[in-house]
């Protein structure tokens, strides 16, 4: 449609692709990365920003940039194109209301929401007291709009109302997370009387809120949260990371503090690359998120609660894809804030001051335990050898035993054995899994020069054709019969099928760019004479069946003639008379 097209002229694929795949590369015309839908160790993630398309050759996603943004975001088409419209600065015709995605709608309620909690706290004579809190808090109101900070008033229904004013319906207030129910079915406010602190995604979208409590008097919790909602997923959320995503490129670390007041008052202190997990054990999903501006974390938890974090999974998956993990050790019983407060050079200093994590392992296994005694030993290792097992890189590992051997004066090697134990017990499944990956299959490589030769021919725009038999499949036979479809790029009239081909020949054909006339006719001639042995090879295959046939059913012509024909196409196969010895050694 026109608006899809405005928004493809206007954002660069590459661009967007590489704000989720940072390692994307220039590879000739195309750009290649590891494909983030599916583990793999050599790039087969492709993007084609010519013709605005990506593509995985290992598992054949891809289309525009659209299905790109609904791939990675795991959103519907609709919230794709209202998301890169916002950023292309394509303005969407105002939809039928009834045919707004539900998510959309949820979107609305929740900024709206959040716009109406930040009135009243500039405004609602109620909201003084929170008005009160924040400068003790040292929070300029610059800041408070920065974070669009917000207060709601002591009412049942004070948010709910306006909503509802705004043609918004109590079921889909409460789905939003704004609004509870009560025993006889009533509907409230969610949050009363509280400082509002809005949540949102990696994108600036409201998606839910923290609430702290403003009188002593509120039984509830210091701190409530929306409840997990379509779009508040709390394990896949960093407080923050909306404003602090750029510096954290920048400056190529991301700092996790705890609390939502540690990031806004490192902001304010002009410290920004820092953001704030909900709760201390840092989930996968939210690795995969810094993963796209940085690949180095630094935890800046209380020590106990930073223990726990990289006890979580987080940590494994922060190693499987190859981060650095680090900590910023604070002064006991202080967190960033306070120290902000005494002197934001503290904190500027605590981060600069950041240790590897396993140094941070180390220390902490002598500072808890006495590793004089043999007792305070055992402990101190076995702490710290849990970690090390984890390590894949064995450089590192043998550096981390040797200090620990330091530290508690035991013998390397004894630890080392220890930690082979350790290993063998931990990870059963390690070991057979580093077997070499699998050689491709006759029929894989088959398959690929049946595209490059498509390719071939798409490249040159029809120059050469060639007898579509020897193609492996009835699909790509029907690519080359519509191979003139190909020269435009216009793929979006194929099936999902025979697309997911065209973008592979499409981005092959673009290869031969490299190539000059002559190495094309040399790779031309490889790949026919490949797929014509391939086919000989499969007829062969084919006859022996049909001669096991005949002669278990005692047919003596049939058996005859199958044999003739298995004469003749063994010969062609092994004494090829149309193409050179060397060409078909290669093949
Ligand atoms: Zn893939």
């Amino acid at each position: 449609s026109q608006v899809t097209d405005q928004i493809k002229d206007r954002v660069a694929i590459v661009d967007v692709v590489r704000e989720y795949v940072p390692e994307l590369k220039k590879a000739g015309v195309n750009w290649k990365a590891r494909c983030p839908f599916h583990q793999e160790k050599t790039p087969s993630f492709t993007v084609h920003p010519g013709k605005g398309f990506w593509h995985c050759f290992g598992c054949s996603k891809g289309g525009d940039v659209f299905a790109f943004i609904q791939e990675a975001e795991g959103i519907e088409f609709p919230d794709a194109l209202r998301l890169l419209a916002n950023r292309a600065g394509v303005k969407l015709e105002k939809q039928d209301p009834q045919k707004e995605s539900k998510r959309s709608r949820m979107l609305d309620i929740l900024r709206l929401g959040a716009r109406w909690y930040h009135e009243a706290l500039l405004k609602a004579k109620s909201g003084e007291v929170a008005r009160h809190y924040l400068v003790s808090r040292g929070i300029t109101s610059q800041t408070s709009d920065t974070w669009l900070l917000g207060f709601t008033p002591d009412a049942w229904e004070g948010v709910s109302n306006f909503l509802k004013s705004r043609g918004y319906r109590d079921d889909e207030i409460a789905e939003a997370g704004l609004s509870s129910t009560n025993d006889r079915g009533n509907q409230y406010d969610r949050f009363r009387n509280r400082v509002m602190f809005p949540i949102t995604d990696v994108h600036g979208s409201v998606v839910g809120f923290t609430a702290r409590k403003l009188s002593e008097e509120d039984l509830g919790a210091k701190y409530i949260n929306t409840p997990e909602t379509a779009v508040y997923k709390k394990s896949s959320i960093l407080y923050g990371l909306a404003v602090a995503k750029q510096s954290i490129r920048k400056q190529d670390l991301a700092v996790i503090v705890e609390g939502n007041m540690d990031v806004i008052s490192s902001h304010q202190a002009g410290i920004t690359h820092v953001v704030a997990s909900s709760g201390t054990a840092l989930t996968a999903e939210q690795i995969l998120l810094i993963k796209r501006y940085t690949q180095n974390i630094a935890l800046s938890f209380d020590p106990d609660a930073a223990g726990q974090t990289a006890a979580s999974r987080g940590l494994e998956i922060a190693w499987q894809h190859d981060m650095n993990l680090s900590v910023v050790r604070l002064p006991e019983k202080i967190d960033p804030d306070n120290l902000i407060k005494k002197d934001p050079k503290l904190w500027e200093q605590a981060i600069a001051d950041r240790i590897p994590f396993l140094d941070w392992v180390l220390e902490r296994a002598s500072s808890q335990n006495d590793v004089v005694t043999a007792a305070g030993k055992k402990q101190a290792a076995r702490f710290v050898l849990s970690w090390i097992t984890r390590i894949s890189d064995p450089i590192e590992q043998a550096h981390y035993l040797q200090k620990l051997s330091q530290l508690i004066h035991v013998d390397e090697s004894i630890l080392r054995s220890v930690l082979n134990k350790h290993r063998s017990v931990r990870h059963p499944a390690a070991e057979s899994k580093k077997s070499p990956p699998p050689a491709p299959r006759k029929q894989d490589i088959l398959a690929l020069s049946s595209v490059r030769l498509i390719g071939l021919v798409v490249f040159e725009r029809g120059k050469r054709e060639f007898d579509p038999l020897i193609l492996t499949s009835d699909t790509l036979r029907e690519l080359y019969k519509r191979r003139k479809e190909l020269y435009d790029g216009h793929i979006d009239l194929f099936d999902a099928e025979l697309q997911s081909l065209a973008r592979e020949v499409l981005i092959i054909s673009e290869e031969y760019r490299a190539l000059s006339e002559d190495q094309r006719n040399h790779e031309c001639m490889s790949l026919v004479n490949r797929l014509t042995h391939g086919k000989t090879s499969q007829k062969l295959l084919e006859i022996r069946n049909q001669i096991h046939q005949a002669e278990a059913a005692g047919d003596i012509q049939t058996l005859e003639r199958h044999i003739a024909e298995w004469q003749i196409l063994n010969q062609e196969l092994h004494h090829p008379t149309h193409a050179d010895k060397k060409e078909d050694n290669q093949a």
